[in-house]
């Protein structure tokens, strides 16, 4: 609670108050909050308190104690400071988030072109769970992925998989359910679910088997609470992308612990060396899953806010969950609509994607820039990334004896002005890895790493543990 002690002001300061209150009731209502406020609370003519009251009490107001659990390090406090330290005038070199725009990724021309076309046709609500001929599409491509069985009604458009996200975890979870959610993740699901009332738990991926999950982990964390399994694959944040094998694997654990299988596969056309993605829900019709994908990372496109999700597989006994996704999507009446306009032109066609991600393409070449300068670094290791746009280096704890991985990017940031994010950012268990995005163009890309293995040197230096080479 704050105290402000009630004063007997000059005329003077009195002039001032007023005018200062009369002023800011124009401005914006983010600056008119803090000054208008102040005004009235110190300005007899304006304030509200009892005329005799001394004492003038201002209750802080407090975010719900849903969200007490709930974080989200890719945009934290570290990137505030970033955005500061740019106010002040500081050039920063941003290797911190999947936003492909500013780094020069444009949305295919035509995508764009289709969405200005049809603008004058967007200024009403669509169905809501979107218009027909984007789901017609989206219902095309699962037949191309071989995810079976999908009608219109089972398409579910929204503003970004992330709005779906948070909406797939309000509709399924009561308090004490537990979801399975691998580590290293995308924190939005893990946020999602606690957000939702449910409980996080986190199997590990492990780095030392090309961050595939471990499945006997996996099993482990297994209790008669858990209703779900998430697979994100490709993977943010380490670039792996699972074997059929490995999916299999994964299904028959859902089979057997009749859990769902939510599959976010945003990133299944970033794929390098010749790879391939199986989507998850192809591969069984006994197990009921939940598919997200959009147009973000695909099409370059993250601010139409166009991403879908998709029900298939066992949906007899889901009729209810199912009818709770239905009053959700009706509660938000649509997703963007100009955004929808995107998504039919955007699956069929010439897919420019792939010639980003072939050999010689623009982000081939920086993940193999960035993958080559990142382990040359002493006491650097990391797994080549097969798929999306990540790469999560480890430093070995011998030479960089990290206690607080935040306060290390921190550092980071102040010295050698470049932003990354932590691995804990990413709910990883050890303060001993970084997620670095390779969307910055080649020169860019040397030139941050750089400093990053000169912010290392010091660092070996400072803890004497330089290894002599
Ligand atoms: N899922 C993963 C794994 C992501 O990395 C991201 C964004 O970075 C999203 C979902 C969110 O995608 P959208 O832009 O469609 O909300």
């Amino acid at each position: 609670m704050v105290r402000l002690v009630a004063f007997q002001p000059t005329p003077f300061i009195r002039g001032i108050c007023c005018t200062v209150a009369a002023r800011v009731k124009s401005r914006p209502l983010l600056l008119r909050g803090g000054f208008y406020h102040c005004a009235l609370a110190f300005c007899p003519v304006h304030r509200k308190a009892p005329e005799n009251s001394r004492i003038y009490k201002v209750k802080p107001i407090l975010k719900s104690t849903k969200l007490s659990n709930v974080c989200y390090d890719i945009r934290g406090p570290v990137m505030e400071r970033a955005k500061q330290m740019e106010e002040e005038g500081q050039r920063i070199i941003k290797l911190n988030i999947g936003n492909l725009a500013p780094f020069g990724f444009e949305a295919p021309e035509e995508i764009q072109q289709d969405v200005i076309l049809n603008l004058p046709n967007s200024s009403g609500y669509s169905d809501s769970k979107g218009m027909f001929a984007a789901r017609k599409a989206i219902m095309h491509y699962c037949q191309s992925k071989k995810i079976m069985g999908v009608a219109l009604e089972d398409i579910y458009i929204g503003n970004g998989a992330s709005e779906l996200i948070v909406m797939a975890m309000q509709g399924l979870l009561n308090s004490g359910d537990e979801v399975l959610i691998p580590t290293p993740d995308y924190p939005l699901w893990t946020a999602a679910v606690t957000l939702a009332g449910g409980t996080p738990r986190h199997y590990v991926c492990d780095e030392a088997n090309d961050w595939n999950p471990d499945l006997a982990d996996m099993r482990s964390k297994i209790t008669k609470n858990t209703r779900a399994i998430v697979v994100i694959n490709p993977n943010n944040p380490t670039g792996a992308l699972y074997s059929d094998n490995i999916l299999r694997e994964i299904i028959q654990i859902a089979r057997e612990h009749e859990l769902i299988i939510f599959a976010d596969e945003i990133y299944d056309k970033m794929l390098y060396d010749g790879a391939t993605h199986t989507s998850i829900a192809s591969m069984a019709d006994d197990v009921l899953f939940v598919t997200l994908n959009g147009l973000s990372k695909n099409y370059r496109a993250c601010g139409y806010r166009s991403g879908w999700m998709v029900v298939s597989g066992e949906k007899k006994h889901a009729q209810d969950y199912i009818s709770g996704l239905t009053i959700l999507a009706s509660m938000r009446l649509c997703s963007n609509v100009p955004g929808q306009f995107a998504i039919q032109t955007a699956l069929g066609g010439y897919q420019s994607i792939n010639d980003l991600v072939a050999p010689g393409g623009r982000l081939c070449k920086q993940r193999d820039l960035a993958y080559q300068l990142l382990t040359e670094i002493p006491g650097v290791s990391c797994v080549k990334p097969k798929a999306a746009l990540y790469l999560f280096p480890r430093f070995d704890p011998k030479i960089y004896p990290i206690k607080n991985d935040q306060q290390f990017i921190l550092e980071l940031l102040e010295t050698e002005k470049v932003l990354v994010v932590q691995g804990t950012g990413f709910n990883w268990i050890h303060p001993d890895h970084i997620r670095v995005v390779f969307l910055p163009n080649a020169d860019d890309l040397t030139e941050a790493i750089g400093r990053i293995a000169r912010f290392l040197e010091n660092y070996r230096k400072h803890h004497g543990t330089e290894i002599s080479r």
